[in-house]
């Protein structure tokens, strides 16, 4: 991959500014010293954060003798960011300040034949003006929305190439969106999504490689390698979730036999209870947050086959897990999206003690396995970054009008 000097610029600007929501407030002396990066170039950096409205000066610290150093910290009111999760069962989207705090909400649920393009679309635009509503912010103080859908997504063009869940190809989503939305738009999947949110603001803050497993409805791996997320070379990697676990196993959406997901995702735990135990009254069918619901609740109670059913999918989630841990050498493994949050620490003891049975010896030495700290759906939160990201690499391109007339 051919990294520019603006690539490594923008690179830079977000390592800082994710240093500055980390920590405010800091000053430049801090910010270098945790970033690794030079006082000049930080100072040039603070600049142009300052320049876009995205931090303030917030007054001087006294340093021990020398002179007063400048202490910067992120501007909350600055800006607002939004983040839409496309889920296959639902549209949440939720509005946020510089800060990233939730500051507004808003779902929509999907039926199963909400499906068409033009549907979901309308309850995009829909949500995202409840947001906006609801929290009461100028337009013009929206820097940007994010949109996360699943499948394949080619972020340049805006395009849904393959949702599998919507049997959706090559959906113009992006220009769709344009037509009632009226703030930047930016695009990309819930893998890149998760991965991106970790990296700014939960388990992979500072880690140079990290894999996010992703665990619901579908299941994949955001990779963040060299500090920052890797894409492939066409916006598809980390489609863990298709690669063969079992040699002519279960048949999957995407054509072959035996993937991660049939196995590990939501449907395919429903499929682990069913197989178990096929009376079991835990079981709710054609629902799949309500059964894994019941699964976690029964887990919890020492339900003995929702024990089972835990055990048997953290099996094979530790046997694809710990071919990640193997492949990438990562600092951390983060369990995420809404399955691993509904199980929590009892899929986290089991998926541990599954992956010491696989990994190797010296990668597993060298790899924390943990659940994601994001309190709030880390979908959202990564896709209100990519906008987020999109103000940011707009700095080095000018100043822009929008953003400093979007200033109180
Ligand atoms: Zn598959």
């Amino acid at each position: 991959m051919k990294r520019t000097s603006r690539d490594i610029r923008t690179a830079n600007r977000y390592q800082v500014l994710r240093q500055i929501i980390a920590a405010s407030p800091t000053s430049r002396q801090e910010l270098a010293a945790a970033t690794g990066l030079s006082l000049a170039t930080v100072a040039t950096l603070v600049g142009e954060l300052l320049d876009l409205g995205l931090i303030t000066e917030v007054g001087f610290e006294d340093s021990a003798g020398g002179r007063p150093r400048g202490l910067v910290a992120v501007d909350a009111a600055g800006g607002a960011l939004i983040g839409v999760d496309l889920a296959e069962t639902y549209v949440r989207v939720e509005l946020f300040d510089l800060a990233l705090n939730v500051l507004a909400r808003a779902e929509e649920s999907m039926r199963p034949g909400d499906s068409r393009p033009e549907q979901v679309v309308g309850h995009v635009a829909t949500a995202v003006g409840s947001v906006v509503a609801q929290a009461g912010v100028e337009g013009a103080r929206v820097l940007g929305v994010g949109v996360s859908v699943p499948g394949q997504v080619d972020r340049d063009t805006g395009v849904s190439e393959y949702a599998p869940n919507w049997d959706w190809h090559d959906v113009p989503l992006l220009d769709l969106l344009t037509g009632h939305i009226a703030y930047p738009l930016y695009l990309d999947n819930p893998l890149r999504a998760c991965a991106v949110a970790e990296l700014w603001f939960g388990a992979a803050r500072g880690c140079g490689d990290a894999v996010v497993v992703n665990l619901g409805t579908g299941v994949g791996a955001g990779l963040v390698l060299g500090g920052g997320v890797h894409r492939g070379v066409s916006n598809s990697a980390g489609e863990w979730g298709h690669t063969t676990l079992v040699l002519d196993g279960r048949p999957c959406h995407c054509g072959n036999h035996g993937c991660v997901e049939t196995y590990t995702g939501a449907p395919g735990i429903m499929l682990n209870l069913r197989e178990l135990c096929p009376d079991s009254p835990l079981l709710c069918p054609g629902d799949q947050t309500a059964t894994i619901d019941a699964l976690a609740r029964g887990v919890g109670a020492g339900d003995p086959e929702a024990v089972a059913v835990l055990r048997h999918t953290a099996r094979y989630l530790g046997a694809g897990v710990a071919d990640l841990v193997n492949l990438f050498n990562p600092e951390v493994v983060v369990l995420s999206s809404w399955v691993a949050a509904a199980f929590g620490e009892p899929l986290l003891a089991e998926v541990r003690a599954a992956v010491a049975r696989h990994a190797l010896r010296r990668p597993l030495a060298a790899t924390r396995i943990v659940l994601s700290p994001i309190p709030t759906d880390p979908v959202c939160l990564g896709a209100a970054t990519f906008a987020l990201e999109g103000a940011l690499q707009s700095a080095g391109k000018g100043a822009r009008t929008r953003t400093a007339g979007g200033r109180r």
